[in-house]
Order: C-alpha cells, then sequence, then structure tokens
C-alpha cells in the first residue's frame, strides 16, 4: 500500500515552516530531500566506524571498506550493472561526464563527432566543447520540435564514421520530457562504434533503469536528485571499455605500484577513484537506494505521474499560461510561464512568501531558453513526498502571482 503521510513521516524537513507557512518543497529537480534512514546512516558512519577505506587492516578501516563496498553492490543491483567494479563513486554527474569526456581524449582527432541534443544541461554541453577545444573535434546537436521532442531523423543525419560520442540525457531537467533513449542507441549502434554516454540524473529518481538492457557504454547520476547526500554520485562504465581507457585523476588508491621511473595503475574500480572518497555519503547513497526499492519504483512513477498530470491539468485552467512540452511525454517536471505577466523569478518570489518552493530561471539550459525565446520558465518538479495538496497551493499561489503582476 502506497501512503504518502507515511512517507512524509520520514522527512524532518518537510515539517519546517518556510515564510510562516508550511513548507510545499517542489524543487526537487534541483536537489531532492532526504530522508531519516539516509541521514541516519549518514551518521552512524560518522559516529562509529568513520576510518579511512582500502588501506588500514585495522577493525574499522576494514569495517568502512565493507560498508561502502556493499553500497556499491546496492548500487550495481540498482542499475543492473554486470559487475560492482564497473560502478565508480564521483562527485555526481558533473564529475562523471568530465571524467568520461577528459579519458576519452586520446580518441579523438581532428573533424571527428560528438552528437549531443539541443536538450542538454550545460553539464552535458561543456566538457564537450572542452573535448572538442583539446582534439578539433566538431559538436552537432539533435534539435527539438516545439513540443520539445527530439527530431531523430536529423540523428540520422548526423551519424557517420566520424561520429565518436553520442551524449544525451534520459530525462531533460528543464521541461521534463523522457528522451527515447532505445531508439537513440539502436540508431547510434547500427551506424557508427561511438561511445554512448547517458546523463540519468533525472532518471534514476523517477523509474527503473537497466544499464545492461539499454546497452550504454557509461551512464552517470547524482546522489542528491535521489534521496541521497550531495557530493555523491555514479559513473557507470563497461567493463572492457574502463579497462581500455586511462585513468583520469593521478593519486592515492589508484596506483597498483608507484615509483619515480613507472607507476602502474590498480584495477577497476580504483583506477577512476584517486584519493579519499566520500566514505560516508557514499554509504549514504547505497542507503538511498534501500529507500527507494522498499517503497517501489512502479509505485513511485505512479504516484509522480499522477501528481504531475494533475498539476499540468490545474494549472492549463489559468488563463494566459503556458506549460512547455505540453505534449510530450515527460516526468517529473512541470516548466510554465505566465504569457505578459512579468518574469519567471517575479512569480517564484511569490510562492516562496507562500512557502511554495520552486526554481525559476534557466534551469543550467540556456539552449532550451534561447529556443522558445524566454528568460526562464517556472519549474515545479515533484517526489514521492509531495501530494494534491500541496499542488492545490501552487495552483493558488500561481493565481496569486497573476492578479498581483497582471
Ligand atoms: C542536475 C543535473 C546535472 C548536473 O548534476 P550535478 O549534481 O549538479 O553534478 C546534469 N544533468 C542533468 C539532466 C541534471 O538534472
Amino acid at each position: 500500500m502506497f501512503d504518502v503521510q507515511e512517507i512524509r513521516s520520514q522527512f524532518s524537513i518537510l515539517n519546517e515552516t518556510v515564510n510562516g507557512k508550511p513548507l510545499v518543497y517542489l524543487d526537487n529537480a534541483a536537489t531532492s530531500q532526504k530522508p531519516n534512514s539516509v541521514l541516519e546512516i549518514w551518521k552512524k558512519y560518522y559516529q562509529e566506524i568513520n576510518a579511512n577505506v582500502h588501506r588500514g587492516i585495522h577493525t574499522l578501516s576494514q569495517l568502512a571498506t565493507e560498508e561502502m563496498e556493499l553500497s556499491r553492490r546496492k548500487i550495481q543491483k540498482f542499475i543492473n550493472a554486470k559487475h560492482d567494479f564497473e560502478v565508480i563513486f564521483t562527485r555526481g554527474t558533473t564529475e562523471g561526464i568530465n571524467l568520461i569526456a577528459y579519458i576519452l581524449t586520446a580518441k579523438l582527432k581532428k573533424d571527428d563527432e560528438i552528437i549531443i541534443s539541443y536538450l542538454e544541461h550545460h553539464s552535458n554541453i561543456v566538457p564537450w566543447q572542452m573535448l572538442c577545444e583539446r582534439t578539433g573535434a566538431k559538436l552537432r546537436v539533435i534539435p527539438m520540435d516545439e513540443n520539445g521532442v527530439l527530431q531523430l531523423d536529423f540523428l540520422d543525419q548526423f551519424l557517420s564514421e566520424k561520429t565518436k560520442v553520442v551524449s544525451v540525457n534520459q530525462v531533460s531537467n528543464a521541461l521534463g520530457v523522457v528522451n527515447p533513449i532505445e531508439e537513440i542507441i539502436s540508431k547510434t549502434r547500427a551506424q557508427s562504434d561511438a561511445y554512448i554516454v547517458i546523463d540519468g540524473a533525472q532518471s534514476v529518481p523517477h523509474f527503473t533503469v537497466d544499464v545492461q538492457k539499454m546497452d550504454c557504454d557509461f551512464f552517470v547520476f547524482s546522489g542528491h536528485k535521489m534521496y541521497a547526500p550531495m557530493g555523491t554520485g555514479i559513473l557507470y562504465g563497461k567493463q572492457e571499455i574502463l579497462e581500455a581507457l586511462p585513468p583520469f585523476h593521478g593519486g592515492g588508491e589508484m596506483i597498483a605500484v608507484c615509483s619515480f621511473e613507472k607507476t602502474t595503475y590498480a584495477g577497476l574500480p580504483f583506477k577512476y577513484e584517486a584519493g579519499t572518497p566520500n566514505v560516508g555519503g557514499n554509504i549514504a547513497l547505497g542507503a538511498a537506494t534501500d529507500f527507494i526499492l522498499n517503497i517501489g519504483q512502479q509505485n513511485i512513477q505512479n504516484h509522480e505521474n499522477a501528481l504531475l498530470e494533475y498539476a499540468q491539468r490545474k494549472l492549463l485552467e489559468l488563463d494566459g499560461l503556458k506549460v512547455y512540452a505540453e505534449k510530450a511525454h515527460r516526468t517529473g517536471v512541470v516548466s510554465f510561464n505566465l504569457e505578459g505577466v512579468g518574469i519567471s523569478s517575479d512569480v517564484g518570489m511569490i510562492l516562496d512568501k507562500m512557502g511554495v518552493a520552486v526554481r525559476t530561471g534557466h534551469h543550467c539550459t540556456q539552449p532550451i531558453m534561447e529556443f522558445f525565446n524566454i528568460a526562464g520558465t517556472v519549474r515545479a518538479s515533484f517526489a514521492v513526498y509531495n501530494t494534491f495538496e500541496e499542488i492545490d497551493l501552487l495552483v493558488e499561489g500561481v493565481k496569486k502571482a497573476q492578479r498581483m503582476l497582471a
């Protein structure tokens, strides 16, 4: 039985008030709140077993190592990776994509091509532009239509033996559009031997991901958008690909033998985990997968889809309100503007006075804003603990903004 009140009781922060009003937290695409189970595991790590991992033979060091490796296996299961050593701990999606772009440097030469899409977050644009600067490769961008749907006939046109990387997100953070990843991957495989990178920052919080079935080469996501602490994230890469590529950061933990004449590197996953990791955070990320799986990913998806549908229907009843990508297949996000009335941040400020937290502005996706010829949108984004009553409060706030800004 799905019981949203029981789930809410696991999040202390949801009892807070903001500007004298109960908090209505609808900024989950920026970061989710953390359940007590995740926070307790994190705290317990520091209170009871804090020690550095993979080095010490003393008891606490071994316990910390065991807990972190157990968490790695939980995450392996969560995304259905074939091996636990294909799961690399990072600081988040941004670091994961930069890592991939860096280790692929020697694989690209002048006039090779990297394909991304119009719907990408800046962190799936800029690292590839930097790779182009290093190598002379060129960036090609799959366009989208007025509904925020990618136009895949352009992908067919772009793909060639020059294509070395295809990197797209599974779900857009600005609009919530769910991209046709299966089709993108099968087209890419059929027409090139490019590396396929999937940005899963907005998909893993909302539905089941199976990296083997998907058959991507790399998959990256952040912990903090899926109920885990900030500063945690995962890079998944296929064994044979990660083994063949060079390391990223050099330092402790990532060596087999280090001497001034020659250093050899450790095997996976340690080759890509130089330095002291975020042990407590990484353990808490495993606990966040437990939290999600205990509720059930299908239950989460059903609830969030119902919230999205309800929010969209209620918002569209208002005059002059435009929902972006209204007709596209979406999850977790409704992005909108009051046409001719103020700017998105004005609406956001009025909502904040009522305790309603939403994101306004460009959402780290300036090309999308340019496409629609706007400076930003108001974005309400949902998590498993949100309720229909909260959406009523959002809609009330938007009505008030409409009156105040008219
Ligand atoms: C949030 C987000 C990122 C960046 O994640 P960080 O946690 O800030 O590193 C990248 N892509 C998408 C789709 C996102 O939503």
